[in-house]
């Protein structure tokens, strides 16, 4: 059976969320107050209706506390964003992930039972600033204050080695979950997996720990 997912809020964020999930074959309900967004949007979503989601009748009409999971994607109008979310909890949505404009908002939705704020702009900056400080990281995902994933490419440093010889777990207390090559992707790989030159390694580890790898292993 297929998934359902409501997003509230057609613009960039919220329409890109559409987008993923139809592609990943969801059933996805597009609504927005703004006629043309949805018209945009009305032959990307499964369905896409004009409504104002502050209203707890127009809701009800359209069937939303039958969804599994709500994304609410209105960012700026934080009193909309706000009364949507509360209105949603209400319902008794399971899941509802809310984007969040700054971390006053973020406190009211979690009061309020949100259960997953996002912070787009802000979390694709850290990432990006990631990227552009060090050679070796593509990509940065941020688990918690302390955890990180980091995607680093292997220089010449570390050719033919393998994860036991560079003694990863014991000498930086970081875990490498996968090793993609070309369009390969080597998952858990073994001790004695030997790394490439241009491999990219997915590490998981505290961002001290991880900052430690990299200057060691990847300059
Ligand atoms: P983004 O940064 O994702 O592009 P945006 O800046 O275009 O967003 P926002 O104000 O964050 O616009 O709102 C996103 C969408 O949410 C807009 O298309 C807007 O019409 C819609 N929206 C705002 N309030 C409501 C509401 N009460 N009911 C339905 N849709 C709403």
């Amino acid at each position: 059976m297929k998934r359902q997912y409501a997003v509230i809020g057609l613009g960039r964020f919220g329409g890109g969320v559409v987008r993923a999930l139809v592609e990943q074959g969801m059933e996805v309900l597009g609504i927005d107050m703004d006629e043309d967004r949805v018209n945009e949007y009305s032959s990307i979503a499964t369905h896409a209706v004009v409504a104002d989601s502050t209203d707890e009748g127009v809701l009800k009409s359209l069937g939303v506390r039958n969804f599994e999971h709500v994304i609410v994607a209105i960012g700026e109008n934080l009193q909309s964003s706000i009364l949507t979310t509360l209105i949603l909890k209400d319902m008794g949505i399971d899941k509802i992930t809310v984007k969040a404009q700054n971390d006053y908002h973020e406190r009211v939705l979690l009061k309020i039972g949100a259960d997953r704020i996002i912070h787009p702009e802000r979390d694709m900056g850290i990432r990006i600033a990631h990227q552009v400080v060090s050679k070796s990281v593509l990509d940065y995902l941020e688990l918690s204050d302390e955890y990180s994933i980091v995607e680093m490419v292997a220089g010449s440093k570390i050719e033919g080695k393998s994860l036991l010889e560079m003694d990863i777990r014991a000498k930086y207390g970081c875990n490498v979950v996968a090793i993609k090559r070309d369009h390969e992707v080597i998952v858990s790989p073994h001790a004695n997996q030997p790394v490439q030159e241009g491999d990219v390694l997915i590490v998981i580890g505290a961002e001290k720990d991880i900052n430690r790898l990299e200057d060691n292993l990847m300059a």
